[in-house]
């Protein structure tokens, strides 16, 4: 199928490391299109929706925003921690939008598994159904979050 030029210039937008170093696609070879239809396919698989998760993982950060950069108890199972860097995260769709530089951390006590994301992680999941393509460094692997998070 023909990617429209819209689509295009996204992609671009997306490989290029002038919003954040490496770029937001890794090595990934798929386009950005291809990329959101596997995951939304895995996440339906999965049984969860973009919506579902955006909420959780705002829910960690908004409750490890308050250990202050320590790590702090989530729930039973899991503690968070989120540390802030200096400067905005910019949304790489065309619209308005700065997001805080924040990483939360989160791991699974039983299992020690952790999964980390940024404010705009949750923004590209939750409006742009965008989880970034394999090998950039804020990928995050549906399967994976739902194992840590939920
Ligand atoms: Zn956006």
């Amino acid at each position: 199928m023909k990617e429209s030029p819209q689509a295009t210039k996204l992609d671009r937008m997306l490989r290029s490391s002038k919003l954040v170093a490496g770029g937001f696609m890794g090595d990934d070879a798929r386009s950005a299109a291809e990329v959101i239809d596997a995951d939304i396919a895995e996440l339906s698989r999965l049984g969860f929706t973009t919506e579902q998760l955006a909420s959780r993982m705002q829910e960690i950060t908004d409750k490890a925003k308050g250990g202050l950069g320590t790590r702090i108890k989530v729930d039973d199972k899991r503690q968070a921690m989120a540390e802030e860097a200096k400067g905005p995260a910019i949304c790489p769709w065309p619209h308005p939008g700065r997001y805080v530089k924040r990483v939360t951390t989160v791991e699974r006590l039983d299992s020690g598994k952790t999964v980390r994301w940024s404010d705009l992680n949750i923004h590209l999941i939750a409006e742009h159904s965008f989880f970034e393509g394999r090998g950039s460094a804020f990928r995050i692997q549906p399967a994976k979050l739902i194992d840590v998070i939920f």
